[in-house]
């Protein structure tokens, strides 16, 4: 991963990622690695889960196991703070990426007409 700033932000971008994915169903860890490669994320087992159980900590996402041949599987779905906390994001994201881009007409009542 790039400079400062992109690392800075790295964990937020792969949280909201967890939590939009896991918004729209169940997701284990490893599911989530694929999925977050696709987009450019290169995140290894050690990165991923200790982002899990931060997340799971403060409320946004809740596990629990199943047994998948044989095998214990974790699942994490998105709780309702975790739904708050996303769409809460997106409109700071929104509103960031509308700016960066100079297309504030697009936003929110678009004020300049
Ligand atoms: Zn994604």
């Amino acid at each position: 991963m790039a400079g400062f700033v992109v690392k800075k932000l790295f964990q937020g971008f792969v949280s909201l990622h967890i939590l939009h994915h896991a918004g729209e169903g169940p997701v284990f860890g490893s599911w989530l690695i694929e999925e977050l490669a696709e987009h450019g994320y290169k995140l290894s087992p050690g990165t991923l889960y200790p982002i899990l159980h931060h997340l799971e900590a403060v409320g946004l996402l809740e596990q629990y196991e199943e047994t998948v041949t044989g095998k214990v599987r974790k699942y994490y779905k998105t709780t309702d703070l975790g739904r708050a906390e996303l769409a809460e994001a997106k409109r700071y994201l929104a509103e960031l990426t509308d700016e960066i881009d100079g297309g504030r007409d697009q936003a929110k009542g678009g004020t300049r007409s």
